[in-house]
């Protein structure tokens, strides 16, 4: 899969905001979570008072925490949500970084455990953002140079300590991102490849390959679906078969091109008459073609017809060898369906109309019978 291809970035933006968005749902849950364990523990173990300055510290956090859990995550990605997420990030990461300095100035012994804190929230943090190398930094940046540097400040003596930490994990964050990326990046790449064959089996399967019209399987498909439309709502529902005349002939003069050229040239005429969003234009075989019309009494059908007529004469297409006209003609024939007809009997009946046009001289339209 080539990962230049703009089907593949757009789709990749794309899960990655969408992954972000959860992603950060995910952490403001955990955090939560985090957040009941640490005061559950300060509170049994009575590491230090739960004052006024403790709850200063855990409200906020606790606020921003529930709002992330509760409303981050749904909905599809807004053009802005990047940057709002982002000020939602600098917040709840702030918010942390008071509450772990409230900790540490009511009990300094703690600073191993505000680091193990610290480090859960970096891993936290990789997992629910790693698409988005900004967020990465935006959070994890500070809260690793905040904790290295309470770790200075509480021992000073020993500088080697925060520092090989401090670099060991801007190295850990840069090159997991970049691993866990290459992952989803691949992931990516491997969807948008199986939505792009199965766009090409399903254009493959319904529509007719010289034409660009859909085929004989997607017309009995939308058919079926259509009586059943009409059944169920009552609406008239017509079926225009058209052969175009003497086309055998065409070939044998003119050669198997100017034929097929010709079954473009009426294929395209048909497309553009099945104007309404539900109608269809298919090619039903050979030289033979459908118009599919729902919602379509038998005198819109004949309006129809007769319009396809008249822009065929305008086309002009030459058939030097047709003995009815100077040009390319066809025979039409149409039927309404009637209650309890399947699509078989619809075609059937068409089929017999466009029989008899074909017996009354051809290059006309047979209604009735
Ligand atoms: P009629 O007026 O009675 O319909 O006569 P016709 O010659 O049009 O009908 P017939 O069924 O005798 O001949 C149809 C011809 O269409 C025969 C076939 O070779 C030709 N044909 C079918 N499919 C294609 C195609 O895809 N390309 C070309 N060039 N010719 C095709
Ligand atoms: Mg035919
Ligand atoms: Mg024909």
């Amino acid at each position: 899969m080539d990962q230049d291809i703009p089907e593949f970035k757009s789709q990749l933006r794309l899960e990655s905001a969408l992954y972000v968005q959860n992603g950060l749902q995910w952490v403001s849950a955990a955090s939560l979570l985090l957040l009941a364990a640490i005061t559950l523990n300060w509170r049994l173990n009575e590491i230090g008072p739960a004052d006024w300055g403790f709850f200063m510290a855990v409200l906020p956090l606790a606020f921003i925490c529930l709002l992330g859990a509760m409303f981050l995550g749904h909905g599809a990605v807004h053009p802005y949500s990047r940057w709002l997420l982002l000020v939602f990030l600098m917040l709840l990461v702030w918010c942390w970084l008071l509450f772990i300095a409230e900790l540490l100035q009511v009990a300094p012994q703690s600073i191993a455990a505000m680091e193990a804190v610290a480090d859960i929230l970096v891993l936290l943090l990789m997992m629910g953002l790693f698409p988005d190398a900004l967020m990465i930094a935006a959070g994890q940046v500070p809260l690793v140079c905040f904790i290295c540097l309470s770790r200075y400040q509480s021992m000073p003596e020993n500088l080697a300590f925060p520092l090989s930490k401090f670099i060991c994990l801007l190295v850990i964050i840069a090159v997991g991102q970049q691993v866990l990326f290459s992952w989803f990046s691949r992931a990516i790449a491997g969807s948008v490849e199986k939505q792009k064959l199965l766009k090409q089996f399903r254009r493959l399967a319904l529509v007719d390959g010289l034409t660009n019209l859909s085929n004989r399987r997607h017309l009995d498909e939308l058919l079926k679906q259509e009586i059943r439309a009409a059944q169920r709502n009552g609406r008239p529902l017509c079926l225009l078969l058209l052969d175009i005349d003497y086309f055998k002939r065409l070939n044998d003069s003119l050669g198997h091109q100017a034929g097929d050229d010709c079954l473009v040239q009426v294929a395209a005429l048909l497309s553009d008459a099945a104007c309404r969003p539900r109608d269809l234009a298919a090619r039903y075989g050979g030289e033979e073609f459908v118009l599919l019309l729902p919602e379509t009494p038998l005198e819109g059908a004949l309006a129809k017809a007769q319009s396809v007529a008249a822009l065929l004469h305008q086309r002009n297409i030459s058939h030097p060898d047709s003995p009815i006209a100077d040009r390319v003609t066809a025979s039409q024939g149409i039927c309404q369906w009637q209650p309890g007809m399947d699509a078989d009997a619809l075609l059937q009946s068409c089929d017999r109309r466009l029989y008899r046009a074909k017996g009354q001289g051809r290059n006309c339209i047979i209604v009735s019978g």
